[in-house]
């Protein structure tokens, strides 16, 4: 239909909204990262349909971004020439949050609301909650957008950000997308030349569409109009040796999506110019520290361009699922645009390029074995037999007491620390032992106090990764992993346990009365020291962490 119609938002966009535009927060300025990166989303996906499709709208127009602060109106605006929206996708596009950041950005609020905590909306910057952080400046939103699809009307959106938004006819002539924010009388600050500059030079200027800028005095007379504001290079062509480590991680931050917490900078780089066997250039970085949705099947890989154009946000086929913490890109001169994910599989040339990078890329991370994230480097253990051995002695784990390290003496003084595969082994005079300790749930240390008391070493697994690590690398070395927090554990008899029968007995089956919908059994355990009980699963079943583990994938 071609007339205005009310929607109601999602019941989440609703609680987001409500969660942006009634809390206090000191990143405001983010929101103008969100749109911009949704206008070069939006022209990616623009000039890469009209590379096959001859017919799509003005097939011609050139990619820009135009920023306007009209302070007669105290209005910022943010247009694109962009692939544009149609009535339906604008309502469903605008109405719901389909971002993963977003939810998870969501769960985490909520998770703080119940538990009595105040949402920590600083989060704000870290997911990127996309377009709706505009309404944390803007008390009205007015989106115009014609779409470059055939047929296409304009449409135009609008919302106050309060539960409901309306969508119609819009008036607009050629392909694109313009966002109107009215500013809220607190946020007019945002229609400032230097402040705009500075904010697009901070998160944008990786940005390869030109953002150009345009300054309305409020007696109406344009101060500046058609300023370039950003860098619109693709920083990974310029050469390294020009490039400083400085710029590699400003460079990461946009890698990152514009934020990177202070401390969670880049451990090392690596920045490959190929020629042969195809022609490609990768910029590819280890973590600070371990991204967050690492083991989710949707976890954000490497990006795949060709010739400076993006052909996939996310790629997890250019590098092997042990390197899956490795971030940045690859920039192919020879990947035809239109790559598909069964092409890019079969396609002869790409694995091989690949095969290339994750090598160095291994080296690369062997060489600061201590600072490495250290799950990521396990989960090489539960890939192909290949992996695993070049990935084996380079994984690291937390272990009990280290008083009669025999090969590496140790570098801190610190009673558990971070150690290799390889260099642990020498100590295990006795079978290891496997736990589950902190992260997760905060068991008790005497848990695993009893085995460590017997001398045996016992090795901290707190990690999601370590339920697989365990499963695929059941004994190194001629050394058995066992799980203290599965099953009987078979370690002999001390004096401690040598109690009243009878007594203990009788607590086992009073015990087990009180229990019985609850547990599985009750046993008398030899395992604990200091604690009087402990709960342990099954042997042979799926272990709590693992169970943990499932429900979380799940999620
Ligand atoms: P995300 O960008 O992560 O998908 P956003 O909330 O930022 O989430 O945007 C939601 C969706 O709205 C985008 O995926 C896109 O389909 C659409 N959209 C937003 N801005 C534009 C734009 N300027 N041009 C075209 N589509 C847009
Ligand atoms: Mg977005």
């Amino acid at each position: 239909t071609s007339r205005e119609e009310k929607h109601e938002f999602k019941a989440e966009v609703s609680a987001l909204l409500r969660l942006v535009t009634n809390s206090l927060y000191t990143n405001r300025e983010i929101f103008l990262r969100e749109l911009v990166s949704n206008a070069s989303d939006a022209l990616d996906k623009a000039r890469f349909q009209g590379l096959t499709d001859t017919k799509l709208r003005d097939r011609h127009e050139k990619p820009q971004i135009k920023v306007t602060a009209d302070h007669g109106r105290g209005v910022l605006t943010i247009e694109d020439t962009g692939v544009g929206m149609t009535r339906d996708e604008i309502a469903l596009n605008l109405g719901t949050i389909a971002h993963s950041g977003t939810l998870k950005f969501m769960e985490q609020a909520r998770a703080q609301q119940e538990s009595g905590q105040k949402p920590d909306v600083n989060l704000i910057g870290q997911f990127g909650v996309g377009f709706y952080s505009a309404f944390m400046v803007a008390d009205r939103i007015d989106v115009t957008s014609l779409s470059a699809a055939e047929g296409a009307e304009p449409v135009h959106w609008s919302s106050t950000g309060d539960g409901t938004f309306s969508v119609g006819p819009g008036e607009r002539t050629t392909r694109g997308t313009t966002i109107e924010l009215h500013l809220k009388a607190e946020a007019k600050e945002f229609l400032d030349r230097w402040k705009i500059e500075g904010i697009i030079k901070r998160y944008s200027n990786y940005v390869v569409h030109p953002i150009l800028l345009k300054v309305v005095d409020d007696k109406g007379n344009t101060e500046v109009d058609g300023k370039q504001v950003n860098d619109a290079t693709a920083f990974w062509m310029r050469p390294a040796r020009e490039l400083t480590d400085a710029d590699y991680n400003e460079f990461y931050k946009h890698v990152m999506g514009g934020f990177v917490l202070p401390g969670d900078e880049p451990l090392g780089h690596l920045h490959l110019h190929a020629d042969a066997p195809i022609q490609f250039v990768a910029l590819l970085y280890i973590p600070g520290k371990p991204p967050a949705d690492l083991f989710q099947e949707d976890r954000k890989a490497l990006q795949l361009y060709a010739r400076r154009v993006v052909v996939m946000e996310s790629c997890d086929k250019l590098l092997p699922g042990y390197l899956r913490f490795v971030r940045g890109l690859v920039d192919s001169e020879d990947l035809p645009l239109n790559v598909s994910r069964e092409m890019l599989q079969e396609h002869s040339r790409s694995p091989r390029s690949a095969a290339s990078s994750p090598a160095r890329c291994s080296s690369c991370s062997r060489a600061s074995p201590r600072t490495s994230p250290r799950p990521t480097r396990r989960s090489g253990t539960t890939t192909a037999p290949s992996s695993r051995r070049a990935s084996t002695p380079t994984a690291r784990t937390t272990t009990t007491s280290s008083s009669c390290c025999a090969t590496a003496p140790p570098r801190t003084t610190r009673p558990s620390r971070w150690r290799s595969t390889s260099r642990r082994c020498p100590r295990a005079s006795r079978p290891s032992t496997t736990s589950p300790a902190s992260r997760w749930p905060r068991w008790p240390a005497a848990r695993t106090s009893r085995p460590a008391a017997r001398g045996y070493q016992v090795l901290y697994m707190a990690d999601p990764i370590d339920e697989w690590v365990v499963q695929d690398l059941s004994e190194y070395k001629g050394k058995k992993l066992i799980s203290v927090t599965q099953g009987d554990l078979d370690i002999p008899e001390d004096d401690q346990h040598k109690h009243d029968a009878g007594a203990i007995a009788a607590a086992v089956d009073k015990s087990k009365e009180l229990l019985t919908d609850k547990v599985k059994d009750v046993r008398v355990s030899k395992r604990l020291r200091e604690s009087a009980a402990c709960l342990v699963d099954d042997s042979g079943g799926l272990s709590r962490n693992m169970e943990r583990i499932l429900k979380m994938a799940r999620q």
